[in-house]
């Protein structure tokens, strides 16, 4: 095992890699800019060190800086997070050639999915179903509208180095098309510096199912089940849970089969995760793999009392895996992410002062955050503050502790998306678990006044 991990990251990410590194008997060191000088990861590490000014690429994103904090306090191994250069390959690379462990999968299974047109290409060779669409790249207008008419319309337009929602346009006809295809391939060239785009069939009303997927160097890669993560905003996630509530077993074992086939068509290792559509007549698609920790990793942590960044940990330090087959899932589990944002006026950030911070508690619940009484959210990066898990014996159960749980949150100072999904849990739709990936466009209106 490692004897001195550092964290690049910040929030409540940096605090949940320090505890499973405490929990190890691994050293810390947090780094952070100056506008996170006040926070709970630079309190609670062994070590710490000031990486820069505020904006992030100025400080968490500038890997000569993560290196010589490395080195400076002796660290040993470098563990990501979710964000910043979790994916990113250079950073993988700076770290090995600086003899330090990154804590994540390596370089090239970074590289292979981070472009979601070679991982289609990847797994289209590897016989894992993808959503109908060009093989590749396509370079004009035209190619598009070619592959836009062979599979009929709606398609969407999406860019090859996509991620967070940027770089995707759907186009509904040809008309729409030559505009959809110029604006994704600027928004991706602008974002990702890198304007090459895809075509892909636009599902109308599908779910997104997730698996979470486990590797190790001794050859064993498995599926700790799935995550259903159709509550989403402008493809942004904002409640995940597990089961998906209209899984049976026969399409889990398909599903999951799947996962681990693309998974193991790189010879993955560490955490990961394989998105995938599911439509409306129970086709299922793979979608992309994200290749680290992910935001909604609790509700797998609950469902089936793995530690997920303990087994990253283990992994990254040559170990076996603790568990050589998929465990079983107990109850149900739900997540909300609460952002300190207004949802009454477009989900605008609310930076500022907590004044008042009360937690909700009691048996399966847990709550991952940062924040505390007198913190002040930065306006800099994600607005993302806390996040509530609750584990119920099956889904009623886990719906009504989250509304409980949602009633007891107390943030005074800024505006968050408590009270917002607060009537989401009594949403008819989402209470009958009838939702798909555009349900809060298209019926969630009320909900954000
Ligand atoms: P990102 O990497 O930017 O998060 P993804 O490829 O994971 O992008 O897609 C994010 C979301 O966009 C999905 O969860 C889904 O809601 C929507 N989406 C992506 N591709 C399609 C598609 N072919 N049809 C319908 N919705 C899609």
């Amino acid at each position: 095992m490692f004897t001195k991990v550092l964290i690049a990251n910040r929030g409540e990410i940096a605090l949940r890699v320090i505890r499973a590194c405490r929990e190890l008997g691994v050293a810390t060191v947090a780094v952070y800019s100056e506008a996170d000088r006040e926070s709970l990861h630079v309190r609670f590490a062994d070590d710490d060190v000031c990486i820069g000014p505020a904006p992030a690429r100025d400080s968490y994103l500038r890997i000569p800086r993560l290196i010589a904090a490395a080195e400076i306090t002796g660290a040993d191994a470098i563990h990501p997070g979710y964000g910043f250069l979790a994916e990113n390959a250079e950073f993988a690379e700076t770290c090995a050639a600086s003899g330090i462990t990154f804590i994540g999968p390596t370089p090239h299974q970074i590289r292979t999915m981070g472009d979601k047109s070679a991982a289609r290409a990847a797994m289209i060779a590897n016989g894992v179903p993808v959503v109908p669409g060009s093989p590749g790249p396509v370079e004009s207008v035209d190619e598009a509208l070619e592959w836009a008419e062979k599979m009929g319309f709606p398609v969407i337009i999406k860019a090859s180095a996509g991620g967070g929602g940027k770089g995707m346009r759907v186009a509904r006809d040809v008309d729409d098309l030559a505009k959809s295809f110029q604006v994704a391939r600027a928004e991706a060239l602008s974002a990702f510096g890198n304007g090459s785009v895809y075509v892909e069939k636009y599902l109308q009303r599908p779910r997104h199912v997730e698996f979470q997927i486990l590797g190790d160097t001794h050859g064993t890669v498995i599926h700790l089940g799935e995550r259903d993560c159709s509550v989403q905003r402008r493809h942004q996630k904002l409640v995940e849970e597990s089961p998906c509530p209209v899984m049976t077993p026969d399409l889990r074992a398909r599903m999951g089969e799947a996962a681990v086939k693309g998974a193991k068509a790189i010879d993955y290792v560490g955490a990961g995760t394989v998105e995938m559509l599911l439509d409306e007549d129970g086709a299922f698609y793979f979608m992309e793999m994200n290749t680290r920790i992910q935001v909604e990793h609790p509700v797998t942590e609950m469902i089936t009392g793995v530690d997920l960044v303990k087994e990253q940990l283990r992994v990254a330090a040559g170990e076996k895996l603790s568990i050589s087959e998929t465990p079983a899932m107990r109850g149900h589990v739900i997540e909300c992410r609460v952002n300190a944002e207004d949802p009454a006026r477009n989900f605008q950030p609310s930076p500022g002062r907590i004044d008042v911070f009360h937690m909700p508690g009691g048996n399966g619940v847990r709550v991952d955050t940062h924040a505390y009484a007198g913190y002040h959210v930065p306006p800099y990066y994600d607005s993302m503050i806390a996040k509530l898990i609750v584990h119920g014996h099956d889904r009623a159960e886990a719906l009504a502790k989250m509304r409980l749980a949602l009633d007891t949150f107390i943030i005074q100072g800024v505006t968050t998306t408590i009270p917002f999904l607060g009537k989401l849990m009594d949403h008819p739709k989402f209470v009958s678990g009838d939702v798909h990936t555009k349900f809060l466009e298209q019926e969630g209106a009320d909900l954000f006044l």
